[in-house]
């Protein structure tokens, strides 16, 4: 049986962490299975280089050389505890320390130049994975395992040179993923990869985008045909909404593919949402499971009919409304056309939209950090007069998900009577042509009180 194991940044968030990690794998291989490891790096640092780079953009060099330290001192702190044999402990400290000159380097160049483009910043980020990966290489080692460390590019992830969001070659991935990787795998070795990252095909280092390991052991998974992909987390599965907001959230046992993707969508990040696709193509069962409780089901994300109509609730926090409105009628397909060409000109995807003919309006839900560089597009696009542009920064997008409500009449008419009881005014709706979901807008301020009422009305805290 062969299976890709990803470690999420609460599993390797410190040198125990790590340490019981791979202990779970060791456990596996003991039982015969053939493991690939794919590790994100430990929690927070991806935030903390986003940071650094920020800082060095504005020349803080002295941030720099701390935060280099700072960074130092944790996976040292973290290799100590993972890593008891002396010699595999010097040769993972060595690697460590290439790692670590190289990241000082690019952040005081950044700092020199007070610029940072999409490249250097992929690149830049590409050091979270490097380092905690190779901690926990050296970790599987230390546990009697043989073990290969390969950055993602080196085990075959080739991908465009969209920074920040670079999606797989897949042909060519998948080929050389294979080659690269099976004969490891007949030889009991298991392969270490640095989740996340990639490069193209000239070797400039790519990001798949935030959560973005996820994306790599599905793509490692689907390439290599494995029995399972695990995603190994710090809840115990996927659940009826973020336990961080909804305590009463309870772990659902199976859902399927198109029910993960569109609650990944819509903003629950136990999941990216492109992570469900290669895995989907191929067949290959995904599970989510708490490092904690490794005996424990957790989530099974197969090809299933779906039972329940609404299975889960979810928010998006930071969005905005932009509203088009009062174009004439004859004018309006057009004047939607040219929003929708407006925001991708600037690289904003809409989170919702929503189009009312009798008036002539289109409504768009967006990231609110994208809300200014929106606006100035489509005011740049449409020029002078006939219609008015209007935009709410203080949104937050709730969504149900259920493959269950597909033909089910009435959800809607619950979803909105529930949120109604709690006085909560919606400001836009959209239900996905799929009907796995039914999305509205509503006042941030009203998010949490719309989830909670949502999750009563569906009974998704009873068990
Ligand atoms: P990892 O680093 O392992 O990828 P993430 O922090 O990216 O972990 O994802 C796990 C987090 O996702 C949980 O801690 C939880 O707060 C959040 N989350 C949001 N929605 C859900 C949901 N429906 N089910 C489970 N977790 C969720
Ligand atoms: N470390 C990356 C992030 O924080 C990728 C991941 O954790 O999946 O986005
Ligand atoms: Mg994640």
């Amino acid at each position: 049986m062969k299976a890709v194991m990803k470690f999420g940044g609460r599993c390797v968030e410190d040198g125990a962490m790590i340490r019981r990690s791979a202990k779970v794998v060791r456990d596996y291989v003991t039982k015969g299975w053939k493991i690939v490891a794919v590790v994100s790096a430990m929690a927070g640092v991806t935030d903390s280089l986003l940071e650094s780079l920020n800082r060095a953009e504005k020349g803080d060099m002295e941030h720099v050389f701390k935060f280099i330290e700072k960074l130092k001192v944790r996976h040292a702190d973290a290799l100590k505890e993972a890593v008891k044999d002396p010699s595999i402990k010097r040769e993972v400290e060595e690697e460590l320390e290439k790692e670590e000159k190289e990241l000082e380097r690019l952040l005081a160049v950044v700092a020199y130049l007070r610029e940072v483009t999409p490249r250097t910043r992929d690149y830049a980020l590409s050091f979270g994975e490097r380092l905690s990966t190779r901690i926990f290489w050296g970790s599987l080692r230390d546990q009697g395992l043989k073990s290969t460390y390969l950055t993602g590019w080196e085990a075959g992830i080739v991908t465009d040179d969209c920074f920040g969001s670079a999606r797989p070659i897949m042909a060519l991935t998948s080929r050389l993923l294979r080659e690269r990787l099976l004969p490891l795998l007949e030889e009991d070795i298991v392969p270490t990869v640095t989740g996340f990252i990639a490069a193209t095909s000239d070797g400039i280092v790519t990001t798949l985008g935030r959560g973005g390991s996820d994306y790599t052991a599905t793509i490692i998974g689907a390439a290599l045909k494995v029995d399972e992909v695990v995603v190994w987390k710090d809840v115990d599965g996927v659940m009826t909404a973020d336990p961080k907001l909804v305590p009463e959230a309870r772990t659902i046992p199976i859902m399927s593919y198109e029910e993960v993707t569109e609650l990944a969508y819509f903003g629950a990040k136990v999941m990216h949402p492109l992570a469900l696709d290669p895995a989907m193509k191929e067949g290959i069962p995904l599970r989510v499971k708490n490092i904690y409780k490794p005996s424990e089901k957790g989530t099974l994300i197969t090809k299933v009919e779906s039972e329940g109509v609404v299975k889960a609730v979810t928010m998006i926090k930071d969005a905005a409304i932009v509203t088009v409105s009062g174009a004439s009628m004859v004018e309006a397909p057009t004047i939607n056309v040219e929003v929708l060409r407006s925001l991708s000109e600037v690289g904003v995807q809409a989170i919702m939209v929503s189009q009312g003919s009798s008036q002539a309006s289109i409504s768009l839900a967006i990231p609110r950090a994208m809300l200014d560089k929106a606006v100035k597009s489509i005011k740049r696009r449409l020029g002078g007069e006939g219609y008015r542009i209007e935009y709410e920064d203080d949104a937050c997008v709730i969504a149900v998900i259920g493959a269950g409500m597909k033909g089910t009449p009435g959800v809607a008419a619950r979803v909105f009577g529930a949120v109604a009881e709690e006085n909560v005014n919606i400001r836009m709706i959209a239900q996905g042509s799929s009907e796995l979901n039914i999305s509205f807008v509503v006042k941030e301020s009203d998010g949490m009180k719309a989830l909670k009422a949502l999750h009563r009305e569906f009974g998704l805290s009873e068990s």
